[in-house]
Protein backbone atom coordinates (compact mmCIF):
# COMPACT_ATOMS: atom_id res chain seq x y z
CA UNK A 1 0.00 0.00 0.00
CA UNK A 2 1.75 3.76 -0.99
CA UNK A 3 1.58 5.61 2.00
CA UNK A 4 0.38 9.04 0.34
CA UNK A 5 0.52 12.85 2.34
CA UNK A 6 0.12 16.14 1.10
CA UNK A 7 3.20 18.59 1.79
CA UNK A 8 1.93 21.68 3.20
CA UNK A 9 4.90 24.35 4.73
CA UNK A 10 8.26 21.96 3.92
CA UNK A 11 6.07 18.78 5.98
CA UNK A 12 4.18 15.84 5.43
CA UNK A 13 0.92 15.74 6.57
CA UNK A 14 -2.18 13.83 7.29
CA UNK A 15 -5.70 15.75 6.81
CA UNK A 16 -6.18 18.00 9.81
CA UNK A 17 -9.07 15.49 10.73
CA UNK A 18 -7.12 12.01 9.60
CA UNK A 19 -9.88 11.56 7.33
CA UNK A 20 -8.76 9.57 4.08
CA UNK A 21 -10.16 8.37 0.68
CA UNK A 22 -9.18 5.25 -1.27
CA UNK A 23 -6.98 5.41 -4.72
CA UNK A 24 -8.03 2.50 -7.01
CA UNK A 25 -6.16 1.05 -9.70
CA UNK A 26 -8.60 1.13 -12.65
CA UNK A 27 -7.43 -2.04 -14.23
CA UNK A 28 -8.25 -4.14 -11.00
CA UNK A 29 -10.58 -2.51 -8.74
CA UNK A 30 -7.98 -2.28 -6.01
CA UNK A 31 -7.05 0.03 -3.46
CA UNK A 32 -3.45 0.95 -3.90
CA UNK A 33 -3.20 3.88 -1.09
CA UNK A 34 -5.63 5.76 0.75
CA UNK A 35 -4.99 9.76 0.43
CA UNK A 36 -5.67 12.32 2.85
CA UNK A 37 -8.69 14.18 2.36
CA UNK A 38 -7.78 17.41 2.56
CA UNK A 39 -10.05 20.20 3.90
CA UNK A 40 -10.67 24.02 4.21
CA UNK A 41 -8.30 24.54 7.28
CA UNK A 42 -5.57 22.24 4.88
CA UNK A 43 -5.72 24.45 1.96
CA UNK A 44 -5.64 27.91 4.19
CA UNK A 45 -2.56 26.39 6.09
CA UNK A 46 -0.91 25.65 2.63
CA UNK A 47 -1.74 28.92 1.37
CA UNK A 48 -0.60 31.00 4.15
CA UNK A 49 2.73 28.96 3.77
CA UNK A 50 2.76 29.72 0.31
CA UNK A 51 1.68 33.41 1.02
CA UNK A 52 4.76 33.52 3.66
CA UNK A 53 7.41 32.02 1.19
CA UNK A 54 6.36 34.48 -1.63
CA UNK A 55 6.45 37.80 0.76
CA UNK A 56 9.63 36.60 2.19
CA UNK A 57 11.35 36.47 -0.86
CA UNK A 58 12.87 33.03 -0.31
CA UNK A 59 12.28 32.13 -3.79
CA UNK A 60 11.13 35.18 -5.89
CA UNK A 61 14.62 36.71 -4.93
CA UNK A 62 16.76 34.39 -6.10
CA UNK A 63 18.67 34.98 -9.31
CA UNK A 64 16.98 33.00 -12.28
CA UNK A 65 20.13 31.19 -12.51
CA UNK A 66 19.94 29.94 -9.17
CA UNK A 67 16.06 29.21 -9.47
CA UNK A 68 17.10 27.35 -12.91
CA UNK A 69 19.29 25.42 -11.10
CA UNK A 70 16.72 24.10 -8.71
CA UNK A 71 14.56 22.97 -12.23
CA UNK A 72 17.55 21.33 -13.79
CA UNK A 73 18.12 18.85 -10.68
CA UNK A 74 13.98 18.19 -10.41
CA UNK A 75 14.64 16.96 -14.19
CA UNK A 76 17.47 15.01 -12.91
CA UNK A 77 15.47 13.21 -10.61
CA UNK A 78 12.51 12.37 -12.45
CA UNK A 79 14.49 11.13 -15.08
CA UNK A 80 16.50 8.71 -12.02
CA UNK A 81 13.42 7.44 -10.53
CA UNK A 82 11.29 7.16 -14.35
CA UNK A 83 10.89 3.60 -14.19
CA UNK A 84 9.02 3.67 -10.48
CA UNK A 85 7.11 7.10 -11.62
CA UNK A 86 5.89 5.06 -14.82
CA UNK A 87 4.87 2.00 -12.90
CA UNK A 88 2.88 4.27 -10.39
CA UNK A 89 1.54 6.31 -13.29
CA UNK A 90 0.32 3.23 -15.11
CA UNK A 91 -1.07 1.78 -11.09
CA UNK A 92 -3.08 4.74 -10.64
CA UNK A 93 -4.10 6.09 -13.75
CA UNK A 94 -4.36 3.04 -16.08
CA UNK A 95 -2.87 3.90 -18.57
CA UNK A 96 -0.14 1.96 -20.73
CA UNK A 97 3.71 1.89 -19.83
CA UNK A 98 4.14 3.16 -22.96
CA UNK A 99 2.09 6.06 -22.34
CA UNK A 100 3.62 7.04 -18.79
CA UNK A 101 6.81 6.38 -19.87
CA UNK A 102 6.52 9.41 -22.62
CA UNK A 103 4.97 11.57 -19.83
CA UNK A 104 7.77 11.23 -17.89
CA UNK A 105 10.29 12.06 -20.29
CA UNK A 106 8.20 14.87 -21.23
CA UNK A 107 7.90 16.42 -17.59
CA UNK A 108 11.79 16.07 -16.94
CA UNK A 109 12.33 18.08 -20.24
CA UNK A 110 9.50 20.76 -19.52
CA UNK A 111 11.73 21.28 -15.94
CA UNK A 112 14.62 21.53 -18.64
CA UNK A 113 13.12 24.15 -20.97
CA UNK A 114 11.85 26.54 -18.34
CA UNK A 115 14.95 26.31 -16.76
CA UNK A 116 16.67 27.78 -20.00
CA UNK A 117 13.97 29.78 -20.59
CA UNK A 118 13.97 31.83 -17.36
CA UNK A 119 17.83 32.78 -17.63
CA UNK A 120 16.79 34.51 -21.58
CA UNK A 121 16.57 38.01 -21.64
CA UNK A 122 12.81 39.24 -20.75
CA UNK A 123 12.36 43.20 -20.49
CA UNK A 124 11.68 45.61 -23.08
CA UNK A 125 13.25 49.51 -23.12
CA UNK A 126 11.95 52.68 -24.78
CA UNK A 127 13.25 55.66 -26.22
CA UNK A 128 10.66 58.32 -24.93
CA UNK A 129 10.98 62.23 -24.63
CA UNK A 130 13.81 63.17 -22.34
CA UNK A 131 14.76 62.95 -19.57
CA UNK A 132 12.47 59.98 -18.82
CA UNK A 133 13.66 56.03 -19.32
CA UNK A 134 10.80 53.55 -19.52
CA UNK A 135 11.31 50.29 -19.27
CA UNK A 136 9.48 47.27 -18.53
CA UNK A 137 10.18 43.98 -16.53
CA UNK A 138 8.48 41.19 -15.41
CA UNK A 139 7.92 40.11 -11.96
CA UNK A 140 5.98 36.53 -10.26
CA UNK A 141 2.24 37.01 -9.82
CA UNK A 142 3.18 35.80 -6.57
CA UNK A 143 0.84 33.06 -4.77
CA UNK A 144 -0.10 30.50 -7.76
CA UNK A 145 -3.06 28.33 -7.35
CA UNK A 146 -2.89 25.55 -9.00
CA UNK A 147 -5.20 22.42 -9.91
CA UNK A 148 -5.28 19.58 -12.12
CA UNK A 149 -7.03 16.79 -13.82
CA UNK A 150 -6.51 13.11 -13.40
CA UNK A 151 -5.59 11.89 -17.12
CA UNK A 152 -2.19 13.11 -17.20
CA UNK A 153 -1.43 13.03 -13.06
CA UNK A 154 2.65 14.43 -13.80
CA UNK A 155 2.34 15.75 -16.84
CA UNK A 156 -0.45 17.96 -16.37
CA UNK A 157 1.07 19.30 -12.75
CA UNK A 158 4.80 19.98 -14.36
CA UNK A 159 2.82 22.12 -17.52
CA UNK A 160 2.05 24.32 -14.58
CA UNK A 161 4.32 24.07 -11.77
CA UNK A 162 7.54 24.22 -14.14
CA UNK A 163 6.46 27.79 -15.45
CA UNK A 164 5.17 28.74 -12.00
CA UNK A 165 8.68 28.11 -10.10
CA UNK A 166 10.62 29.12 -13.21
CA UNK A 167 9.03 33.08 -13.02
CA UNK A 168 9.54 32.92 -9.24
CA UNK A 169 6.33 32.04 -7.68
CA UNK A 170 4.91 30.12 -4.69
CA UNK A 171 2.49 27.34 -5.00
CA UNK A 172 -0.87 25.59 -3.62
CA UNK A 173 -1.29 23.19 -5.54
CA UNK A 174 -4.04 20.28 -5.72
CA UNK A 175 -4.12 16.92 -8.36
CA UNK A 176 -7.43 15.61 -8.56
CA UNK A 177 -8.69 13.05 -5.85
CA UNK A 178 -8.40 10.27 -8.64
CA UNK A 179 -5.36 10.31 -9.15
CA UNK A 180 -2.42 11.84 -6.44
CA UNK A 181 0.25 9.46 -6.40
CA UNK A 182 2.78 10.64 -8.76
CA UNK A 183 2.29 14.03 -8.05
CA UNK A 184 3.26 13.12 -4.27
CA UNK A 185 6.30 11.41 -5.55
CA UNK A 186 6.72 15.03 -7.36
CA UNK A 187 6.94 16.64 -4.67
CA UNK A 188 9.02 13.81 -2.55
CA UNK A 189 11.63 14.83 -5.27
CA UNK A 190 10.99 18.98 -4.42
CA UNK A 191 11.94 18.11 -0.46
CA UNK A 192 14.85 16.19 -1.92
CA UNK A 193 16.78 19.01 -3.91
CA UNK A 194 16.15 21.28 -1.17
CA UNK A 195 13.31 23.74 -2.51
CA UNK A 196 12.76 26.46 0.19
CA UNK A 197 10.19 25.63 2.85
CA UNK A 198 6.73 27.17 2.00
CA UNK A 199 8.02 27.28 -2.05
CA UNK A 200 5.85 24.64 -3.06
CA UNK A 201 2.60 23.23 -1.02
CA UNK A 202 0.28 20.66 -1.93
CA UNK A 203 -2.82 19.46 -0.96
CA UNK A 204 -5.09 16.77 -1.84
CA UNK A 205 -9.00 16.46 -0.96
CA UNK A 206 -12.20 17.31 -3.28
CA UNK A 207 -12.67 19.81 -5.97
CA UNK A 208 -15.52 21.80 -4.38
CA UNK A 209 -13.96 21.77 -0.83
CA UNK A 210 -10.00 22.47 -1.41
CA UNK A 211 -10.32 23.52 -4.99
CA UNK A 212 -13.12 25.93 -4.36
CA UNK A 213 -10.45 27.28 -1.14
CA UNK A 214 -7.96 27.93 -3.38
CA UNK A 215 -9.93 29.85 -5.89
CA UNK A 216 -11.83 31.60 -3.40
CA UNK A 217 -9.26 32.89 -0.91
CA UNK A 218 -7.82 36.54 -0.86
CA UNK A 219 -3.97 35.95 -0.29
CA UNK A 220 -3.86 33.79 -3.93
CA UNK A 221 -3.22 35.79 -6.57
CA UNK A 222 -3.58 33.64 -9.67
CA UNK A 223 -5.50 30.32 -10.23
CA UNK A 224 -4.36 28.12 -13.13
CA UNK A 225 -6.81 24.95 -13.90
CA UNK A 226 -6.88 22.42 -16.35
CA UNK A 227 -9.98 20.37 -16.34
CA UNK A 228 -13.73 20.31 -17.23
CA UNK A 229 -14.99 23.42 -18.87
CA UNK A 230 -18.09 23.53 -16.55
CA UNK A 231 -15.41 23.52 -13.61
CA UNK A 232 -13.57 25.99 -15.30
CA UNK A 233 -17.13 28.65 -15.59
CA UNK A 234 -17.14 27.70 -11.70
CA UNK A 235 -13.90 28.88 -10.85
CA UNK A 236 -13.75 31.94 -12.90
CA UNK A 237 -17.04 32.79 -10.95
CA UNK A 238 -15.29 31.89 -8.25
CA UNK A 239 -11.88 33.99 -8.54
CA UNK A 240 -13.77 36.87 -9.53
CA UNK A 241 -14.83 38.00 -5.78
CA UNK A 242 -11.26 38.30 -5.38
CA UNK A 243 -9.94 39.59 -9.17
CA UNK A 244 -8.02 36.60 -9.03
CA UNK A 245 -5.59 36.37 -12.66
CA UNK A 246 -7.38 32.73 -14.14
CA UNK A 247 -5.79 30.57 -16.94
CA UNK A 248 -7.88 27.76 -18.03
CA UNK A 249 -6.99 24.95 -20.17
CA UNK A 250 -10.82 22.86 -20.17
CA UNK A 251 -12.19 20.44 -22.83
CA UNK A 252 -13.07 20.32 -26.21
CA UNK A 253 -14.75 17.81 -29.11
CA UNK A 254 -11.90 18.39 -31.72
CA UNK A 255 -12.76 17.72 -35.33
CA UNK A 256 -10.31 15.55 -37.36
CA UNK A 257 -10.42 16.48 -41.04
CA UNK A 258 -9.71 13.61 -43.71
CA UNK A 259 -10.15 14.90 -47.64
CA UNK A 260 -10.21 12.41 -50.37
CA UNK A 261 -6.84 12.79 -51.57
CA UNK A 262 -4.87 12.26 -47.86
CA UNK A 263 -2.75 9.25 -47.62
CA UNK A 264 -5.25 7.06 -46.57
CA UNK A 265 -3.65 4.70 -44.50
CA UNK A 266 -1.69 7.68 -42.89
CA UNK A 267 -4.99 9.33 -42.14
CA UNK A 268 -7.10 6.34 -41.06
CA UNK A 269 -3.56 5.84 -38.48
CA UNK A 270 -3.69 8.79 -37.14
CA UNK A 271 -7.50 9.41 -36.39
CA UNK A 272 -7.12 5.78 -34.55
CA UNK A 273 -4.55 7.57 -32.71
CA UNK A 274 -6.44 10.53 -31.97
CA UNK A 275 -8.93 8.90 -30.02
CA UNK A 276 -7.77 5.83 -28.98
CA UNK A 277 -4.54 6.91 -27.43
CA UNK A 278 -5.07 7.60 -23.69
CA UNK A 279 -8.29 5.37 -24.12
CA UNK A 280 -10.03 8.77 -25.31
CA UNK A 281 -9.21 10.50 -22.28
CA UNK A 282 -7.13 12.99 -23.73
CA UNK A 283 -8.18 16.78 -23.61
CA UNK A 284 -7.30 17.39 -27.13
CA UNK A 285 -8.21 13.82 -28.84
CA UNK A 286 -9.77 14.29 -32.21
CA UNK A 287 -13.37 13.03 -31.00
CA UNK A 288 -14.88 13.77 -34.37
CA UNK A 289 -13.59 13.06 -37.65
CA UNK A 290 -15.07 14.36 -40.89
CA UNK A 291 -14.59 12.48 -43.88
CA UNK A 292 -15.31 13.66 -47.48
CA UNK A 293 -18.26 11.91 -48.85
CA UNK A 294 -16.09 10.19 -52.02
CA UNK A 295 -13.94 7.98 -49.51
CA UNK A 296 -16.49 7.77 -46.83
CA UNK A 297 -17.27 3.98 -46.56
CA UNK A 298 -13.89 3.23 -47.89
CA UNK A 299 -12.88 4.74 -44.61
CA UNK A 300 -15.10 3.93 -42.28
CA UNK A 301 -15.08 0.21 -42.97
CA UNK A 302 -10.87 0.12 -42.90
CA UNK A 303 -10.73 2.64 -39.27
CA UNK A 304 -13.79 0.00 -37.81
CA UNK A 305 -11.38 -2.86 -39.12
CA UNK A 306 -8.07 -1.38 -36.95
CA UNK A 307 -10.28 0.12 -34.10
CA UNK A 308 -11.38 -4.02 -33.59
CA UNK A 309 -7.54 -5.06 -33.36
CA UNK A 310 -6.79 -2.22 -30.67
CA UNK A 311 -5.52 -4.78 -27.73
CA UNK A 312 -7.36 -3.61 -24.68
CA UNK A 313 -5.85 -4.79 -21.31
CA UNK A 314 -4.04 -3.74 -18.16
CA UNK A 315 -1.60 -1.01 -18.39
CA UNK A 316 1.16 -3.02 -17.29
CA UNK A 317 1.04 -5.79 -19.77
CA UNK A 318 3.76 -4.98 -22.23
CA UNK A 319 1.53 -6.08 -24.95
CA UNK A 320 -1.35 -3.64 -24.14
CA UNK A 321 -2.22 -0.95 -26.80
CA UNK A 322 -5.21 0.85 -24.83
CA UNK A 323 -5.65 0.67 -21.18
CA UNK A 324 -9.26 1.46 -18.73
CA UNK A 325 -11.26 4.67 -18.16
CA UNK A 326 -9.84 5.96 -14.63
CA UNK A 327 -12.94 5.32 -12.50
CA UNK A 328 -16.09 3.33 -12.58
CA UNK A 329 -17.38 6.75 -12.23
CA UNK A 330 -15.98 7.69 -14.85
CA UNK A 331 -16.74 4.33 -17.18
CA UNK A 332 -20.20 4.73 -16.12
CA UNK A 333 -20.04 8.43 -17.90
CA UNK A 334 -18.52 6.95 -20.65
CA UNK A 335 -21.55 4.13 -21.00
CA UNK A 336 -24.09 6.65 -20.70
CA UNK A 337 -22.74 8.84 -23.45
CA UNK A 338 -22.50 5.30 -25.86
CA UNK A 339 -26.14 4.95 -24.62
CA UNK A 340 -27.12 8.42 -25.48
CA UNK A 341 -26.03 8.00 -28.85
CA UNK A 342 -28.07 4.61 -29.37
CA UNK A 343 -30.98 6.73 -28.40
CA UNK A 344 -30.46 9.40 -30.53
CA UNK A 345 -30.54 7.16 -33.89
CA UNK A 346 -26.53 6.83 -34.28
CA UNK A 347 -25.35 3.57 -35.44
CA UNK A 348 -22.59 1.48 -33.27
CA UNK A 349 -20.14 0.22 -35.98
CA UNK A 350 -17.83 -1.35 -33.64
CA UNK A 351 -18.15 -1.65 -29.86
CA UNK A 352 -19.64 0.00 -27.09
CA UNK A 353 -19.79 -1.96 -24.25
CA UNK A 354 -17.98 -3.14 -21.56
CA UNK A 355 -15.48 -5.62 -21.91
CA UNK A 356 -15.57 -8.10 -19.15
CA UNK A 357 -13.99 -11.26 -20.69
CA UNK A 358 -10.28 -12.09 -20.42
CA UNK A 359 -9.75 -11.27 -16.75
CA UNK A 360 -11.06 -7.35 -17.47
CA UNK A 361 -14.31 -8.14 -15.26
CA UNK A 362 -12.97 -6.04 -12.58
CA UNK A 363 -11.17 -2.99 -14.05
CA UNK A 364 -12.99 0.35 -15.81
CA UNK A 365 -12.44 -1.42 -19.87
CA UNK A 366 -14.43 -0.20 -22.34
CA UNK A 367 -14.24 -0.88 -26.65
CA UNK A 368 -12.94 0.61 -29.11
CA UNK A 369 -16.24 2.27 -30.33
CA UNK A 370 -17.21 4.14 -33.40
CA UNK A 371 -20.39 5.58 -34.07
CA UNK A 372 -21.45 6.29 -37.76
CA UNK A 373 -24.84 7.85 -39.12
CA UNK A 374 -24.20 10.68 -36.99
CA UNK A 375 -26.06 14.23 -37.11
CA UNK A 376 -24.72 17.27 -36.06
CA UNK A 377 -26.99 18.41 -33.00
CA UNK A 378 -26.89 15.11 -31.32
CA UNK A 379 -25.40 15.14 -27.78
CA UNK A 380 -22.42 13.04 -28.58
CA UNK A 381 -21.42 14.94 -31.63
CA UNK A 382 -21.66 18.41 -29.05
CA UNK A 383 -20.59 17.33 -26.19
CA UNK A 384 -17.22 16.13 -24.55
CA UNK A 385 -17.50 11.99 -23.56
CA UNK A 386 -13.78 11.94 -22.85
CA UNK A 387 -13.85 8.53 -23.63
CA UNK A 388 -12.88 5.81 -26.84
CA UNK A 389 -15.76 6.88 -28.08
CA UNK A 390 -15.72 8.42 -31.94
CA UNK A 391 -18.28 9.80 -34.51
CA UNK A 392 -17.21 9.26 -38.23
CA UNK A 393 -19.31 12.21 -39.88
CA UNK A 394 -19.57 13.13 -43.70
CA UNK A 395 -18.99 16.04 -45.82
CA UNK A 396 -19.18 16.98 -49.48
CA UNK A 397 -16.77 20.07 -49.80
CA UNK A 398 -14.10 22.02 -48.24
CA UNK A 399 -17.15 24.81 -47.32
CA UNK A 400 -18.73 22.21 -45.03
CA UNK A 401 -16.12 20.65 -43.79
CA UNK A 402 -15.24 23.82 -41.76
CA UNK A 403 -18.51 24.82 -40.99
CA UNK A 404 -18.91 21.14 -39.06
CA UNK A 405 -15.66 21.15 -37.71
CA UNK A 406 -16.40 24.65 -35.95
CA UNK A 407 -20.04 24.17 -34.89
CA UNK A 408 -19.44 23.17 -31.00
CA UNK A 409 -18.94 24.96 -28.01
CA UNK A 410 -15.22 23.80 -28.24
CA UNK A 411 -12.13 25.08 -29.82
CA UNK A 412 -9.21 22.89 -28.38
CA UNK A 413 -7.52 20.71 -31.02
CA UNK A 414 -8.09 19.79 -34.81
CA UNK A 415 -6.58 18.04 -37.86
CA UNK A 416 -6.38 18.46 -41.41
CA UNK A 417 -5.72 15.51 -43.97
CA UNK A 418 -4.74 15.99 -47.56
CA UNK A 419 -1.85 15.92 -49.88
CA UNK A 420 -2.87 19.01 -51.07
CA UNK A 421 -0.84 21.60 -48.94
CA UNK A 422 -2.36 24.75 -49.67
CA UNK A 423 -5.96 23.34 -49.34
CA UNK A 424 -5.04 22.32 -45.95
CA UNK A 425 -3.77 25.39 -44.57
CA UNK A 426 -6.59 27.36 -46.00
CA UNK A 427 -8.89 25.18 -43.92
CA UNK A 428 -6.80 24.81 -40.66
CA UNK A 429 -6.49 28.21 -40.71
CA UNK A 430 -10.28 28.54 -40.76
CA UNK A 431 -10.68 26.13 -37.90
CA UNK A 432 -11.54 28.62 -34.41
CA UNK A 433 -9.03 26.18 -32.02
CA UNK A 434 -5.53 26.73 -30.38
CA UNK A 435 -3.63 23.38 -31.39
CA UNK A 436 -4.20 22.02 -35.00
CA UNK A 437 -1.95 19.41 -37.39
CA UNK A 438 -1.86 19.21 -40.90
CA UNK A 439 -1.36 15.59 -41.46
CA UNK A 440 -0.52 14.39 -37.90
CA UNK A 441 -2.98 14.34 -34.54
CA UNK A 442 -1.40 14.93 -31.20
CA UNK A 443 2.31 15.31 -31.70
CA UNK A 444 3.06 18.09 -29.15
CA UNK A 445 5.78 19.94 -27.86
CA UNK A 446 7.21 22.02 -24.60
CA UNK A 447 8.14 24.78 -26.94
CA UNK A 448 4.69 25.18 -28.28
CA UNK A 449 1.59 27.08 -26.09
CA UNK A 450 -1.20 24.63 -25.93
CA UNK A 451 -5.05 25.52 -24.55
CA UNK A 452 -8.03 26.27 -26.71
CA UNK A 453 -10.15 29.03 -28.20
CA UNK A 454 -14.19 29.38 -27.15
CA UNK A 455 -15.05 27.58 -24.18
CA UNK A 456 -12.16 25.43 -24.33
CA UNK A 457 -10.19 27.94 -21.84
CA UNK A 458 -8.64 31.60 -21.42
CA UNK A 459 -4.74 31.62 -21.63
CA UNK A 460 -1.76 29.23 -22.98
CA UNK A 461 0.41 26.10 -20.86
CA UNK A 462 3.95 25.48 -22.32
CA UNK A 463 6.46 27.80 -24.42
CA UNK A 464 6.97 31.11 -23.95
CA UNK A 465 3.22 31.69 -23.48
CA UNK A 466 3.02 29.43 -20.66
CA UNK A 467 5.79 31.30 -18.59
CA UNK A 468 3.65 34.88 -19.54
CA UNK A 469 0.49 33.31 -17.80
CA UNK A 470 2.32 32.93 -14.62
CA UNK A 471 4.19 36.75 -14.41
CA UNK A 472 3.01 40.54 -13.97
CA UNK A 473 4.53 43.07 -15.96
CA UNK A 474 5.43 46.10 -14.68
CA UNK A 475 6.46 49.57 -16.05
CA UNK A 476 9.19 51.51 -14.53
CA UNK A 477 9.75 55.13 -15.91
CA UNK A 478 13.32 56.73 -14.87
CA UNK A 479 14.03 60.44 -14.39
CA UNK A 480 17.21 61.05 -15.14
CA UNK A 481 17.20 64.78 -14.18
CA UNK A 482 16.44 64.79 -10.98
CA UNK A 483 14.67 68.52 -10.34
CA UNK A 484 10.98 69.33 -10.11
CA UNK A 485 8.45 69.53 -12.63
CA UNK A 486 7.30 72.68 -12.01
CA UNK A 487 3.80 71.82 -13.30
CA UNK A 488 2.06 74.15 -10.62
CA UNK A 489 2.68 77.97 -10.08
CA UNK A 490 3.30 77.93 -6.12
P1 LIG B 1 -12.78 18.25 -13.44
O1 LIG B 1 -13.11 19.58 -13.97
O2 LIG B 1 -13.84 17.44 -12.81
O3 LIG B 1 -11.62 18.33 -12.32
C1 LIG B 1 -10.37 18.94 -12.55
C2 LIG B 1 -9.78 19.37 -11.20
O4 LIG B 1 -10.62 20.38 -10.64
C3 LIG B 1 -9.72 18.25 -10.17
O5 LIG B 1 -8.56 18.43 -9.39
C4 LIG B 1 -10.98 18.49 -9.37
O6 LIG B 1 -10.91 17.97 -8.08
C5 LIG B 1 -11.01 20.01 -9.33
N1 LIG B 1 -12.32 20.58 -9.04
C6 LIG B 1 -13.55 20.01 -9.17
N2 LIG B 1 -14.52 20.87 -8.78
C7 LIG B 1 -13.89 22.01 -8.41
C8 LIG B 1 -14.34 23.27 -7.90
N3 LIG B 1 -15.63 23.55 -7.73
N4 LIG B 1 -13.42 24.21 -7.61
C9 LIG B 1 -12.12 23.98 -7.80
N5 LIG B 1 -11.62 22.80 -8.25
C10 LIG B 1 -12.49 21.83 -8.56
O7 LIG B 1 -12.08 17.50 -14.63
P2 LIG B 1 -11.61 16.00 -14.68
O8 LIG B 1 -10.64 15.74 -13.56
O9 LIG B 1 -12.80 15.15 -14.84
O10 LIG B 1 -10.73 16.03 -16.02
C11 LIG B 1 -11.28 15.89 -17.26
C12 LIG B 1 -11.45 17.22 -17.95
O11 LIG B 1 -10.21 17.92 -18.04
C13 LIG B 1 -11.92 17.06 -19.38
O12 LIG B 1 -12.97 17.94 -19.64
C14 LIG B 1 -10.70 17.45 -20.19
O13 LIG B 1 -11.01 17.93 -21.46
C15 LIG B 1 -10.06 18.47 -19.34
N6 LIG B 1 -8.64 18.61 -19.67
C16 LIG B 1 -8.24 19.70 -20.40
C17 LIG B 1 -6.92 19.83 -20.79
C18 LIG B 1 -6.47 21.02 -21.58
O14 LIG B 1 -5.27 21.25 -21.66
N7 LIG B 1 -7.36 21.80 -22.16
C19 LIG B 1 -5.92 18.82 -20.46
C20 LIG B 1 -6.45 17.73 -19.68
C21 LIG B 1 -7.78 17.64 -19.31
P3 LIG B 1 -11.35 16.47 -7.75
O15 LIG B 1 -11.57 15.73 -9.02
O16 LIG B 1 -10.20 15.99 -6.98
O17 LIG B 1 -12.60 16.60 -6.93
Amino acid sequence: MINLKMYIDGEWRDSENMETRPVINPANGEVIAYAPEGTVADARAAIYAARKAFDDGVWSDLSAQERASYLLKIADKIDERAEELTQLETQDNGKPLREAGFDMADAASCFRYYAGLIRNPDGQTYHVADPMQAMVVREPVGVCGLIVPWNYPMLMSVWKIAPALAAGNTIVYKPSEVTPVTPMKLFEIFEEVGLPKGVANMVMGAGPVVGHEISAHPEVDMVSFTGGTKTGKQIMKTAADTMKKVSLELGGKSPNIIFADADFETAVDYALFGIFAGSGQVCSSGSRILVEESIYDQFVERYVERAKQIKVGPGNDPETEMGPLVSQQHMEKVLYYIDLGKQEGATVACGGNRITTNGLDKGFFVEPTVFVDVKQDMRIVQEEIFGPVVCIQKFKDEEEAIKLANDTVYGLAGGVFSNDGAKAMRVIKKIRSGITWINAYHPTYNEAPWGGYKQSGIGRSLGTFGLDEFQEIKQININLQVEPIGWFSN
